[in-house]
């Protein structure tokens, strides 16, 4: 059986408390060996790190989610460092730029938009200047803000790269993301009936140049569209990627795998 990786999951979500031990013995059950959960503000970033230490396949990014902006203290630097020091921690984020959401189509006005926004980016910021000084990468998260995400990584070209998870842009913009030495990974979206556009993507994007992940408990792919997701369906994500790839299994599990040990040094194989 073909080994894979869940590079995105948020094991420290509540959804996931009353059975993670059997959660990640299913996962490797169906060949996934390694899970990397992801913080998504300090708590949550801490809660990773103590998964981490409890389940050897387990390894922990740390960050501050753009959607929680305006609950992040003025400056992360110093708690993000000291997680980051920590043997199983392997990245930066998830962190980036959203607005898909705004606060003026929730009765909010321009002002709180304007505020919202220089909030993500300020807490983007010190994640990437944070990655830099440690020299880990950053899972990124951009929803409806390509053009800001990119241009505020371009300073950091050379020194930090991203992981633009969840990728469902085209392939041009995955061409942009790559020119600036960055990556991309895929969900369950990938085996949806209506992810036609992602699979376009996936095939326009070179074996060895993408992750696979679940992003659970959210994105559950084909069969279990709609229910929990969790880590061990990264396998029917691979199946329908090696698929679109024209893969063999072993082929991509090689190249997918290749690629997290590039983008995540500190991640041990299994
Ligand atoms: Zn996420």
């Amino acid at each position: 059986m073909s080994t894979f990786y869940d590079t995105h999951a948020h094991l420290d979500y509540p959804d996931f408390a009353p059975d993670l031990p059997s959660l990640v013995e299913r996962a490797s059950v169906a060949g996934i060996k390694r899970i990397i959960s992801i913080g998504t503000d300090l708590a949550s970033s801490a809660q990773a790190v103590a998964l981490a230490e409890r389940f050897p396949a387990v390894f922990a990014v740390v960050g501050w989610h753009p959607t929680n902006a305006l609950e992040a203290p003025a400056d992360l630097r110093a708690d993000l460092r000291s997680l980051a020091v920590h043997p199983k921690v392997v990245g930066l984020g998830e962190t980036g730029l959203d607005y898909y959401r705004m606060p003026s189509a929730q009765g909010g006005t321009a002002a709180d938009d304007e505020a919202y926004r220089n909030r993500q980016a300020d807490i983007f910021q010190q994640q990437l200047e944070v990655a830099a000084e440690v020299g880990l990468n950053c899972v990124i998260h951009q929803r409806s803000a390509l053009e800001d995400t990119l241009r505020q990584m371009q300073p950091f070209v050379g020194r930090v790269r991203g992981q633009f998870h969840c990728f469902a842009d085209d392939a041009n913009a995955m061409r942009r993301v790559m020119a600036m030495g960055s990556i991309v990974s895929f969900t369950g979206i990938l085996t949806f009936k209506n992810g036609q556009n992602i699979r376009d993507t996936m095939a326009a994007t070179p074996l060895g140049s993408f992750m696979l992940e679940t992003d659970c408990p959210y994105l559950a792919p084909v069969p279990y569209r709609g229910k929990r997701c969790e880590p061990a369906y990264v396998k029917e994500i691979s199946v329908v990627a090696a698929e679109v790839k024209g893969c063999s299994p072993d082929e991509l599990s090689e190249a997918t795998c290749r690629a997290a040990h590039e983008f995540f040094p500190k991640l041990t194989r299994p």
